[in-house]
């Protein structure tokens, strides 16, 4: 078998990156709220019903992310974007509920 990228049929390791070369190129992320600049370790917990877990018993996923120091805000861009459509559509499906009622 042969490969563009050689005998292992993987890519080349990408040399060792500077950090200074990172962060000299990025920028702070910041509260959407406040805009504080630090951020603390939080959990999302999705509550699993039997319907749509795996294993068929109710459950729980603990989604790690950051929330804001100074107000808890969680900023959209640290949830992941799956997380963000699930919410979209159960946002759309309690509207069409409410106008049924
Ligand atoms: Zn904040």
């Amino acid at each position: 078998m042969s490969s563009k990228f050689g005998s292992g049929g993987r890519p080349p390791q990408a040399p060792p990156i500077d950090p200074s070369v990172i962060l000299n190129n990025s920028t702070d992320v910041r509260c959407e709220k406040c805009g504080n600049a630090t951020f603390a370790q939080v959990f999302l917990i999705k509550h699993i019903s039997s319907i749509a877990s795996p294993t068929g018993e109710e459950g729980m996923i603990p989604i790690p992310t950051y929330a804001c120091n100074v107000c808890n805000n969680v900023n959209k861009e640290f949830i992941p974007a799956i997380l963000r459509k699930t919410d979209e559509r159960e946002t759309t499906t309690n509207k069409i509920t409410l106008v049924k009622e």
